[in-house]
C-alpha cells in the first residue's frame, strides 16, 4: 500500500485524511498538537465572553484506520521523500501533505510582543482569547486602537468581525459614548476587496469607527502608549488590539520551496510543491492567491485526495468566508480565481448559517456534510451572484484583493 504522510491535522490535514481510500493508503496523521480547535470562534470568547468548548481531540476526529502520531516535523527532504520528526524519528512517504496551518509572530514588530502577553489577541490561540476578553471586560473608556499588523491574515473579514463585535459589546455595556475606536488597516481602505467595502465601510462610519487606511505597523512604543506606522503616522491608545502578523512554516525544508515569510510555494490548481509530483501544501501554510481560510483547506484538500486518487481535479479559487457584522446579521465573502468578489447583502439568515457551522464543523471535517456543501457551493457560485449583485463598477477578479 502507498504511504499517504499528512503533516498537520487541522481543518486542510483531517479532511484530506478523512477523504482517502483507506483500502489503497496507509495514512498517517503527524500532529503536534493533541486537540484541535474550531478557531472562528476565537472571535466570541474575545468580544462575547464565550465559554463554548471548542476543541476535540485530533484522534477522534479521523475515521478509522488513519494513524495518529503525536509528534512536531522539523524537516522534511522533498528529493529522498522522508520527514523528520522529534527525537530523530523518520517517517518516509509515498505522497507528503503540508497542512500545518499559519501563526501569528508578534516578535516581527517591536513592542508588539509586550501587548501580545499583557492584552491577548483573537488570532493565536484559546488562552490569548480568554486574555483579550479581560482585557476587553475591565475596560472602562477611552481609545481603542484596533487592527491588522501586516496585510497577511487568516480570515480576511476576521478583523473587520471584530471591531464590530466589540462595538456591538461596548454599546450594550453603556460604555460607546466614552470610547474612540480607531480601525487601522495596511490597505488603502477598511475591506480590502472593493465590493465588500461597498457594505463595509458605511456600516462602520455610522456606528462611530474611525478608519486609518495605509497604517502599516512599524512599532509599538508601550511607554508613551502609542502605535507609529511606517507611514510616519502615530495613534494613541488606551487598549491596543492588534493581530500580529501571519507567518508560514517553521519546518526546514532540504529544497528551497518556501518564500520569505515562510509560505510553501504551491500550484494555485493543484495545490503541488513546485517541482514535486508528491508533495502539497494544503490551506493556509501555502502561498495561493487565495484567502486563508478553513473552507479554503477544506476544497483544497477535497482536490488534492482526488489528485493522489488519479482523479482530474482542480482548484477554482473558491472562497466563502462568513462575516458577522454584529447586532445579529452577517454576509459571506465570496469569489474564486475568476470572479471578485460579491457585494453580498448582510442578513439574518446568514448570521444563522455562520452559527450554526459552529455546530456542524466537527461533522463536516469527516466529510458527512459534503452533499449539503456541494448543494450550497453551486447554489452560491460567485459568477452567478456577482450578475445579482454586483452591479456598480464591477471589478476584475484578478486586479482583486480578498
Ligand atoms: C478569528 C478567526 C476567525 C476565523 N473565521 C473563519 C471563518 O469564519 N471561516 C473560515 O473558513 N475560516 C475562518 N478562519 C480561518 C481558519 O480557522 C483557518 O484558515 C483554518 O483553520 C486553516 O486550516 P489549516 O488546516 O490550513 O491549518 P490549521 O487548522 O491551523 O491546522 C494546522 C495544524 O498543523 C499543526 N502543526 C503546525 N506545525 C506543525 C509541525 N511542525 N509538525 C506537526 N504539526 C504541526 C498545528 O498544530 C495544527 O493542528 C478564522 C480564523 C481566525 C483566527
Amino acid at each position: 500500500m502507498e504511504k499517504v504522510l499528512i503533516v498537520g491535522g487541522g481543518a486542510g490535514g483531517l479532511i484530506l485524511a478523512n477523504s482517502l481510500d483507506l483500502d489503497q493508503y496507509d495514512v498517517t496523521v503527524v500532529d503536534k498538537e493533541a486537540e484541535h480547535y474550531y478557531q472562528p470562534w476565537y472571535l466570541y470568547v474575545a468580544f462575547k465572553g464565550s465559554k463554548r468548548k471548542i476543541s476535540r481531540p485530533i484522534s477522534k476526529l479521523l475515521k478509522p484506520g488513519i494513524r495518529f502520531v503525536r509528534d512536531t516535523i522539523k524537516e522534511i527532504d522533498l528529493d529522498n521523500k522522508k520527514a523528520y520528526g522529534s527525537y530523530e524519528v523518520i517517517y518516509p512517504y509515498d505522497h507528503i501533505i503540508v497542512a500545518t496551518g499559519t501563526s501569528p509572530d508578534p516578535n516581527v514588530i517591536p513592542g508588539l510582543s509586550q501587548i501580545y502577553n499583557q492584552v491577548g489577541d483573537f488570532h493565536s490561540n484559546l488562552q490569548n482569547s480568554r486574555k483579550l476578553w479581560n482585557s476587553v471586560k475591565n475596560f472602562k473608556g477611552g481609545n481603542i486602537v484596533f487592527g491588522m499588523a501586516s496585510p497577511v491574515c487568516k480570515c480576511p473579514p476576521s478583523p473587520i468581525e471584530g471591531v464590530l463585535l466589540l462595538e456591538e459589546y461596548l454599546n450594550k455595556k453603556g460604555l460607546r459614548s466614552k470610547t474612540k475606536i480607531t480601525y487601522f488597516t495596511p490597505y488603502p481602505r477598511a475591506y480590502p476587496a472593493e465590493p465588500m467595502n461597498r457594505i463595509v465601510e458605511p456600516m462602520l462610519k455610522e456606528r462611530g469607527i474611525e478608519v486609518m487606511p495605509f497604517f502599516d505597523l512599524d512599532m509599538v512604543d508601550t511607554e508613551n502608549r502609542k502605535i507609529k506606522s511606517i507611514e510616519g503616522d502615530e495613534l494613541n491608545y488606551d487598549l491596543p488590539i492588534i493581530i500580529p502578523p501571519c507567518k508560514g512554516t517553521k519546518i526546514k525544508f532540504r529544497q528551497d520551496v518556501k518564500d520569505e515569510d515562510g509560505f510553501i510555494k504551491a500550484d494555485k490548481y493543484t495545490m503541488r510543491i513546485k517541482g514535486y509530483d508528491d508533495a502539497y501544501a494544503v490551506g493556509d501554510v501555502n502561498n495561493l492567491p487565495t484567502s486563508k481560510t478553513g473552507v479554503t483547506a477544506h476544497l483544497e484538500a477535497k482536490v488534492v485526495a482526488n489528485l493522489i486518487q488519479g482523479i482530474y481535479d482542480k482548484f477554482t479559487g473558491r472562497i466563502n468566508c462568513p462575516f458577522d457584522m454584529g447586532y445579529g446579521k452577517a454576509t459571506f465573502v465570496i469569489a474564486d480565481y475568476e470572479n471578485p468578489v460579491v457585494e453580498y447583502p448582510p442578513s439574518r439568515t446568514k448570521h444563522f448559517m455562520k452559527m450554526s457551522m459552529a455546530r456542524i464543523y466537527w461533522l463536516t471535517l469527516k466529510g458527512y456534510m459534503d452533499p449539503v456543501f456541494d448543494f450550497y457551493f453551486e447554489f452560491t457560485n460567485p459568477r452567478k451572484l456577482n450578475e445579482k449583485y454586483n452591479k456598480t463598477n464591477p471589478p476584475k477578479a484578478s486586479s482583486q484583493p480578498q
